[in-house]
Protein backbone atom coordinates (compact mmCIF):
# COMPACT_ATOMS: atom_id res chain seq x y z
CA UNK A 1 0.00 0.00 0.00
CA UNK A 2 2.60 2.70 1.26
CA UNK A 3 4.54 2.02 -1.64
CA UNK A 4 2.24 2.28 -4.12
CA UNK A 5 1.19 5.78 -2.49
CA UNK A 6 4.98 6.48 -2.73
CA UNK A 7 5.34 6.22 -6.41
CA UNK A 8 2.14 8.18 -6.92
CA UNK A 9 2.49 10.98 -4.40
CA UNK A 10 1.53 14.14 -5.84
CA UNK A 11 1.51 16.21 -2.71
CA UNK A 12 3.12 16.34 1.10
CA UNK A 13 1.37 19.09 3.65
CA UNK A 14 3.55 19.74 6.35
CA UNK A 15 1.39 21.66 9.00
CA UNK A 16 1.86 23.02 12.18
CA UNK A 17 -0.59 22.38 14.78
CA UNK A 18 -1.87 24.76 17.44
CA UNK A 19 -3.37 28.00 15.87
CA UNK A 20 -2.60 26.69 12.52
CA UNK A 21 -4.86 23.40 11.36
CA UNK A 22 -6.28 23.84 15.30
CA UNK A 23 -8.08 26.42 16.56
CA UNK A 24 -5.67 28.31 19.55
CA UNK A 25 -8.43 28.47 21.89
CA UNK A 26 -11.23 25.94 21.23
CA UNK A 27 -8.62 22.87 20.28
CA UNK A 28 -11.24 22.45 16.92
CA UNK A 29 -10.31 21.63 13.08
CA UNK A 30 -13.77 21.04 12.00
CA UNK A 31 -13.36 24.35 9.68
CA UNK A 32 -10.49 22.46 7.79
CA UNK A 33 -12.40 19.31 7.42
CA UNK A 34 -13.25 20.34 3.42
CA UNK A 35 -9.61 20.71 2.66
CA UNK A 36 -8.89 17.50 4.90
CA UNK A 37 -11.26 15.32 2.52
CA UNK A 38 -9.70 16.60 -0.67
CA UNK A 39 -6.09 16.03 0.50
CA UNK A 40 -7.55 12.55 1.03
CA UNK A 41 -9.31 11.64 -1.83
CA UNK A 42 -6.39 13.01 -3.62
CA UNK A 43 -4.06 10.70 -1.83
CA UNK A 44 -1.93 13.53 -0.16
CA UNK A 45 0.16 12.94 2.80
CA UNK A 46 -0.87 15.25 5.18
CA UNK A 47 1.94 15.83 7.75
CA UNK A 48 1.95 17.02 11.26
CA UNK A 49 4.60 19.29 12.86
CA UNK A 50 4.20 20.63 16.41
CA UNK A 51 6.27 21.30 19.54
CA UNK A 52 4.35 18.55 21.32
CA UNK A 53 5.44 15.22 22.83
CA UNK A 54 4.91 11.88 21.00
CA UNK A 55 1.53 10.84 22.82
CA UNK A 56 0.19 14.12 22.75
CA UNK A 57 0.62 14.32 18.42
CA UNK A 58 0.04 10.39 18.52
CA UNK A 59 -3.85 10.87 19.89
CA UNK A 60 -4.32 13.99 17.69
CA UNK A 61 -2.67 11.83 14.60
CA UNK A 62 -5.30 9.17 15.71
CA UNK A 63 -8.58 11.71 15.80
CA UNK A 64 -7.22 13.13 12.72
CA UNK A 65 -7.13 9.94 10.49
CA UNK A 66 -3.41 10.35 9.44
CA UNK A 67 -1.54 7.46 11.37
CA UNK A 68 -0.10 6.38 7.95
CA UNK A 69 2.13 9.42 7.90
CA UNK A 70 4.71 10.21 10.14
CA UNK A 71 5.09 13.24 12.28
CA UNK A 72 7.29 15.91 13.65
CA UNK A 73 7.35 16.80 17.09
CA UNK A 74 9.13 18.23 19.64
CA UNK A 75 9.75 21.27 17.46
CA UNK A 76 11.48 19.26 15.21
CA UNK A 77 13.53 17.62 17.30
CA UNK A 78 12.56 14.13 16.98
CA UNK A 79 10.13 12.22 14.67
CA UNK A 80 7.03 10.12 15.37
CA UNK A 81 6.99 7.24 13.13
CA UNK A 82 3.85 5.78 10.87
CA UNK A 83 1.32 4.15 13.01
CA UNK A 84 2.87 0.56 13.69
CA UNK A 85 6.36 1.30 13.50
CA UNK A 86 8.19 1.71 16.91
CA UNK A 87 7.72 4.86 19.17
CA UNK A 88 10.35 6.93 19.90
CA UNK A 89 12.43 5.24 22.92
CA UNK A 90 13.57 8.37 24.80
CA UNK A 91 17.63 7.65 24.56
CA UNK A 92 18.25 11.66 23.46
CA UNK A 93 15.99 12.97 26.19
CA UNK A 94 18.18 10.49 28.57
CA UNK A 95 21.48 12.20 27.56
CA UNK A 96 19.70 15.51 27.39
CA UNK A 97 19.21 14.93 30.88
CA UNK A 98 22.60 13.23 32.00
CA UNK A 99 24.31 16.46 30.19
CA UNK A 100 22.34 18.83 32.58
CA UNK A 101 23.84 16.48 35.47
CA UNK A 102 27.50 17.85 34.39
CA UNK A 103 26.75 21.50 34.72
CA UNK A 104 28.19 22.90 36.98
CA UNK A 105 25.87 23.56 40.27
CA UNK A 106 26.37 26.96 40.22
CA UNK A 107 24.90 27.49 36.20
CA UNK A 108 22.97 24.36 36.46
CA UNK A 109 20.47 25.60 39.46
CA UNK A 110 18.89 28.45 37.47
CA UNK A 111 17.69 25.83 34.97
CA UNK A 112 14.04 24.25 35.67
CA UNK A 113 13.27 21.93 33.09
CA UNK A 114 10.26 19.54 32.46
CA UNK A 115 11.82 16.69 34.41
CA UNK A 116 13.06 18.80 37.31
CA UNK A 117 9.09 19.14 37.79
CA UNK A 118 6.25 17.27 38.62
CA UNK A 119 3.24 16.78 36.73
CA UNK A 120 0.85 19.36 38.98
CA UNK A 121 3.78 21.86 38.66
CA UNK A 122 4.59 21.05 34.82
CA UNK A 123 0.75 21.63 34.55
CA UNK A 124 0.95 25.42 36.52
CA UNK A 125 3.86 27.15 34.44
CA UNK A 126 1.95 25.69 31.42
CA UNK A 127 -1.21 26.30 32.32
CA UNK A 128 -2.02 22.66 30.27
CA UNK A 129 -4.76 20.53 31.73
CA UNK A 130 -3.53 17.71 33.59
CA UNK A 131 -3.63 14.75 31.37
CA UNK A 132 -2.04 17.35 28.66
CA UNK A 133 1.06 18.34 31.03
CA UNK A 134 1.33 14.69 31.79
CA UNK A 135 1.98 13.64 28.22
CA UNK A 136 3.96 17.03 27.94
CA UNK A 137 6.59 15.13 30.45
CA UNK A 138 6.56 12.11 28.48
CA UNK A 139 9.77 13.83 26.38
CA UNK A 140 11.83 11.69 23.70
CA UNK A 141 13.95 14.21 22.07
CA UNK A 142 14.28 17.95 23.84
CA UNK A 143 14.46 19.63 27.48
CA UNK A 144 12.27 22.82 27.95
CA UNK A 145 12.45 24.66 30.88
CA UNK A 146 12.50 28.18 32.82
CA UNK A 147 15.38 29.94 32.99
CA UNK A 148 15.71 31.92 36.31
CA UNK A 149 19.92 33.38 36.24
CA UNK A 150 21.13 36.58 34.87
CA UNK A 151 21.79 36.85 31.20
CA UNK A 152 25.46 36.58 31.50
CA UNK A 153 24.82 33.15 33.54
CA UNK A 154 22.64 32.35 30.88
CA UNK A 155 25.37 32.52 28.16
CA UNK A 156 27.60 30.52 30.46
CA UNK A 157 24.83 27.80 30.45
CA UNK A 158 24.80 27.60 27.00
CA UNK A 159 28.18 27.49 26.22
CA UNK A 160 28.65 24.58 28.64
CA UNK A 161 25.82 22.74 26.78
CA UNK A 162 27.33 23.67 23.92
CA UNK A 163 30.51 21.85 24.71
CA UNK A 164 28.64 18.86 24.87
CA UNK A 165 26.93 18.89 21.92
CA UNK A 166 23.39 20.71 23.16
CA UNK A 167 22.15 23.25 21.34
CA UNK A 168 19.56 26.34 23.02
CA UNK A 169 16.58 27.73 21.70
CA UNK A 170 14.66 30.24 23.50
CA UNK A 171 10.84 30.39 22.63
CA UNK A 172 9.96 33.29 24.55
CA UNK A 173 8.63 31.51 27.48
CA UNK A 174 11.03 28.28 27.62
CA UNK A 175 14.20 28.02 26.99
CA UNK A 176 14.58 24.24 25.26
CA UNK A 177 17.31 22.08 25.34
CA UNK A 178 18.20 19.52 22.40
CA UNK A 179 20.29 18.39 19.73
CA UNK A 180 19.48 21.36 17.23
CA UNK A 181 16.91 19.58 14.60
CA UNK A 182 14.43 22.07 13.42
CA UNK A 183 10.78 21.52 11.53
CA UNK A 184 12.63 21.90 8.23
CA UNK A 185 15.28 19.28 9.24
CA UNK A 186 12.53 16.69 9.69
CA UNK A 187 10.64 18.20 6.93
CA UNK A 188 13.58 17.63 3.94
CA UNK A 189 14.21 13.91 5.70
CA UNK A 190 10.60 13.23 4.87
CA UNK A 191 10.44 14.79 1.40
CA UNK A 192 13.89 12.76 0.64
CA UNK A 193 11.72 9.27 1.66
CA UNK A 194 8.37 10.28 0.58
CA UNK A 195 9.69 12.58 -3.54
CA UNK A 196 6.23 14.10 -3.60
CA UNK A 197 5.73 16.16 -6.29
CA UNK A 198 4.80 19.34 -4.46
CA UNK A 199 4.85 20.44 -0.89
CA UNK A 200 3.12 23.00 0.79
CA UNK A 201 3.50 24.12 4.38
CA UNK A 202 1.42 25.48 6.82
CA UNK A 203 2.16 27.89 9.97
CA UNK A 204 1.75 30.81 12.47
CA UNK A 205 5.09 31.21 14.01
CA UNK A 206 8.89 31.88 14.08
CA UNK A 207 9.38 28.25 14.75
CA UNK A 208 7.48 27.42 11.55
CA UNK A 209 9.32 29.70 9.28
CA UNK A 210 12.63 27.45 8.22
CA UNK A 211 9.85 25.02 7.17
CA UNK A 212 7.33 27.55 5.32
CA UNK A 213 10.07 29.05 3.19
CA UNK A 214 11.54 25.38 2.39
CA UNK A 215 8.49 24.15 0.97
CA UNK A 216 7.30 24.90 -2.43
CA UNK A 217 4.32 26.76 -1.40
CA UNK A 218 4.35 27.87 2.24
CA UNK A 219 1.22 29.64 3.68
CA UNK A 220 1.19 31.89 6.83
CA UNK A 221 -1.71 31.44 8.91
CA UNK A 222 -2.52 34.98 11.25
CA UNK A 223 -2.20 34.62 14.45
CA UNK A 224 -4.14 36.98 16.37
CA UNK A 225 -2.63 36.36 19.97
CA UNK A 226 1.05 36.81 18.67
CA UNK A 227 3.89 39.82 16.81
CA UNK A 228 2.51 39.19 12.96
CA UNK A 229 5.70 37.41 11.00
CA UNK A 230 7.86 39.53 9.78
CA UNK A 231 7.65 39.50 5.32
CA UNK A 232 9.34 35.94 4.38
CA UNK A 233 11.82 35.22 1.91
CA UNK A 234 9.18 34.37 -0.78
CA UNK A 235 6.37 36.26 -0.73
CA UNK A 236 6.81 38.90 -3.09
CA UNK A 237 7.12 35.98 -5.70
CA UNK A 238 3.90 34.60 -4.55
CA UNK A 239 5.38 31.23 -3.19
CA UNK A 240 4.37 31.99 0.28
CA UNK A 241 1.06 33.38 0.62
CA UNK A 242 -0.96 34.98 3.83
CA UNK A 243 -3.83 32.85 4.82
CA UNK A 244 -7.25 35.27 4.94
CA UNK A 245 -8.61 33.68 7.93
CA UNK A 246 -7.34 32.39 11.47
CA UNK A 247 -6.55 28.71 12.31
CA UNK A 248 -8.34 25.97 10.73
CA UNK A 249 -10.59 28.26 8.52
CA UNK A 250 -7.97 29.93 6.87
CA UNK A 251 -5.80 26.49 6.68
CA UNK A 252 -8.92 25.34 4.54
CA UNK A 253 -9.19 28.05 2.23
CA UNK A 254 -5.03 27.97 1.85
CA UNK A 255 -5.33 24.44 1.04
CA UNK A 256 -8.65 24.42 -1.15
CA UNK A 257 -6.94 27.20 -3.02
CA UNK A 258 -3.28 25.48 -3.68
CA UNK A 259 -4.96 22.86 -4.76
CA UNK A 260 -7.17 24.51 -7.29
CA UNK A 261 -4.01 26.37 -8.45
CA UNK A 262 -1.85 22.96 -8.52
CA UNK A 263 -4.82 21.50 -10.65
CA UNK A 264 -5.19 18.67 -7.88
CA UNK A 265 -8.82 18.74 -7.14
CA UNK A 266 -9.61 15.15 -8.54
CA UNK A 267 -8.03 11.62 -8.19
MG1 LIG B 1 1.47 27.34 16.13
Amino acid sequence: MLSIMQNALHLLVFTDLDGTLIDHDTYQWAPAQPALCALSRIHAGVILASSKTAPEVNALREALDLADWPAIIENGAGLLPAHGQSAPDGHEYHQIRSALAQIPNALRRHFTGFGDLTPAEVEKVTGLSTTAATQAKERAFSEPGLWHGTENELSEFKNALQALGISTRDGGRFLTLSYGKNKSDQMAAIVTRYAPKHTIALGDAPNDVEMLEAAEFGVVIPNPNGRALPKLVGEAKGRIIRAPETGPAGWNAAILGLLEKLDLQKD
